[in-house]
């Protein structure tokens, strides 16, 4: 393994002094996908780009709205109009020039899915809809990915780190989506669940710490509260269910 530069060294000591240099390097070699580039994908690129994570897909279709500017912190008022994938992934190299940053202006469904996760190590889930997380939580699952799952709403906010064979599926974990709408939001809930996410792929990146694998952490920002909610497989579930998990058994994408 390549050791870090003295460059690298000094940028990331205080974290260094945290995951190793070992971990740090492991950090670098780790290939993101963050899906969406809204309130969640711009909080979790941007502490993933200053954790220095090498790699980082960011992928979203939608061009930046004034009513974005209450969260998405990778914009400003001249960026109104830009692609966000595009303008996300120059501000992320304005952070941080030394690692890759390939903004996808698309949708999740109109790129072929596992095209999309070809080559990446985590997903984060930076997306405001669950047909679209589960499109990309069942290709990961199937491919052995792990996804961060992370989603929001008001004060409230939810994270769980999904790891394939060994956690339920998203499925599982969200059996009753609440329908396709406009989310009212605050923006710091927003930065609250994208640092936890970033927190769980350093975790997965370094092998520090536990991750959020076997519950739904759940925040109440309006009482500055959190919870933790056991999940749980459904037995009958078409993704990770018993009977499907045997089948699958040794399936895994290269
Ligand atoms: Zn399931």
């Amino acid at each position: 393994m390549a050791a870090l530069s003295n460059e690298q060294k000094e940028r990331y000591k205080r974290q260094i002094a945290v995951v190793g240099e070992d971990g740090q390097e492991k950090i670098g070699k780790t290939r993101l996908l963050i899906a969406g580039a809204g309130g969640l994908g711009n909080t979790a690129a941007l502490f993933a780009a200053m954790a220095g994570f090498g790699s980082i897909r960011i992928i979203d279709p939608d061009r930046i709205e004034e009513t974005n500017l209450n969260r998405q912190l990778l914009y400003r008022e001249a960026d109104i109009g830009r692609p966000k994938a595009d303008t996300a992934a120059k501000a992320l190299h304005a952070m941080n020039s030394s690692i890759d940053v390939e903004p996808v202006t698309a949708a999740i469904g109109t790129t072929p899915v596992r095209d999309l996760i070809r080559g990446i190590d985590v997903v984060i889930d930076g997306l405001d809809n669950y047909p679209a997380r589960f499109l990309l939580a069942d290709a990961a699952w199937k491919c052995g990915i792990p996804f961060i799952h992370g989603a929001v709403e008001g004060f409230y906010g939810q994270v769980c780190t999904i790891i394939p064979k060994i956690s339920p599926c998203l499925r599982c974990i969200v059996p009753n989506p609440p329908p396709v709408r406009e989310t009212p939001i605050i923006g710091v809930t927003t930065g609250i669940i994208g640092c936890v996410q970033v927190t769980e792929a350093i975790k997965l990146a370094t092998g520090s710490g536990i991750p959020t694998s076997d519950h739904l952490w759940l925040w109440d920002g309006s009482r500055q509260k959190s919870d933790r909610l056991k999940i749980e497989r459904i037995p009958a579930c078409h993704i990770c269910g018993k009977d499907e998990y045997q089948i699958r058994a040794g399936e895994r994408m290269s």
